[in-house]
């Protein structure tokens, strides 16, 4: 793999881009895609970058029918010197792998990936929208596309990697958001997919999703699967709470995606000299810690909202209002330091940052 060149076709008409003002979030995509394929024979081969276009599938292919696919997603930024930053990417790349070996994916070469993102980048890099709080949302994937309706591992694979400039995650800035803590559905359960990052979960996700929003909340609090009790994540994020001036996340535990932005929240902390635990946490111990008065901050953590800050909670109809509703003080200090350093506008001491 490592001497494979990538062949490159370059789009003849180049898209708008767009005002980087107005963006959202995976609306619009670049001029050119990467792409490679893999079969038992031949291994990952053919990796190319050609003009973004939609791609062609047997309807037996296996990606339809029983969802053998794995995702990732990062983002470049660009500073203000006009240099493109990506943060820890050997970590999404590592996670892939991870991804791959639970839904019976065969494994990238992942500095061969990495390369070919790079690439990828620097022929998309005016892509790059400028304007606080924007970058450009990376989107490494692989389908399973055997054509063949046995429920058994594919043989042959496509991977892809397309990008799309994304806006600021909240139009206000870091926001604080209401969450209502699910007792119905579970996201994941140990032995299951929960850490890998695999379409079917959050496909599974969207009924409690679209339930809690109905009610006026914007994310679940999801619990483990089998005794609803102790914390895993929340939305697409993981999280995390102060308590008496200690931080607490819930330790991975097989069920719990192991997020970049969390790794890096930790290390933070830790540099900070702020204590800082990984451990079971139920949703007694927060109910507890918020009457007696010692729950200070909660707040979610993930590539595309970086630090999402909870407003309030609701469990079971009661409703626990954090901090008055409002941004704690380091919910809002992990925001800036983490998007100063991955903007490029804070020495960055972790080496967290590659340059493009
Ligand atoms: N949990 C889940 C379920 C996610 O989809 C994500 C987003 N990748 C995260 C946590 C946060 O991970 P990261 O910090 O790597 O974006």
């Amino acid at each position: 793999m490592e001497d494979q060149t990538i062949q490159i076709t370059q789009s003849h008409s180049k898209k708008q881009k767009p005002n980087s003002e107005q963006l959202e979030f995976g609306r619009i995509f670049t001029d050119h895609m990467f792409i490679m394929d893999y079969t038992v024979e031949k291994g990952w081969y053919d990796p190319r970058i050609v003009p973004y276009q939609p791609i062609t599938l047997d309807p037996a292919a296996m990606i339809f029918h029983y969802g053998q696919t794995v995702f990732e997603g990062l983002k470049a930024y660009k500073t203000k010197e006009n240099k493109v930053l990506l943060f820890r990417p050997e970590m999404n790349m590592a996670r892939l792998n991870l991804s791959n070996e639970r839904l019976c994916i065969p494994r990238i070469d992942e500095d061969f990936v990495l390369k070919a993102l790079i690439k990828l980048i620097e022929m998309e890099k005016d892509w790059i929208p400028t304007a606080e709080g924007t970058s450009l949302y990376i989107r490494p994937f692989i389908i399973s596309t055997e054509p063949y309706l046995g429920v058994a591992a594919s043989t042959s694979y496509k991977l892809m990697i397309i990008l799309s400039p994304v806006g600021s995650y909240y139009k206000e800035g870091i926001h604080p958001v209401k969450i209502f803590v699910e007792r119905e559905y579970v996201r994941a359960v140990a032995g299951g997919t929960g850490k890998a990052k695999t379409a079917g979960n959050y496909a599974s996700s969207l009924k409690a999703q679209e339930v809690s929003e109905k009610q006026g909340y914007s994310q679940v609090l999801w619990l483990d699967g089998i005794e609803k009790r102790y914390i895993e994540e929340v939305g697409s994020m993981n999280i995390f709470f102060k308590i008496n001036g200690e931080v607490v996340t819930p330790e991975l535990n097989g069920s719990i995606l192991a997020g970049v932005t969390r790794d890096s929240v930790i290390s933070l902390l830790k540099y900070w000299g702020i204590p800082v635990s990984e451990r079971k946490i139920s949703i007694d111990e927060i109910y507890d810690s918020y009457k007696n008065g010692s729950l200070e901050e909660i707040f979610g953590t993930g590539t595309a909202a970086v630090i999402s800050p909870v407003g309030e909670l609701n469990w079971e109809g009661e409703k626990m209002d954090i901090n008055n509703g409002e941004t704690g003080p380091l919910s809002q200090k992990l925001y800036n330091t983490l998007t100063n350093l991955q903007n490029g506008t804070e020495p960055d001491p972790f080496d967290w940052t590659l340059e493009v």
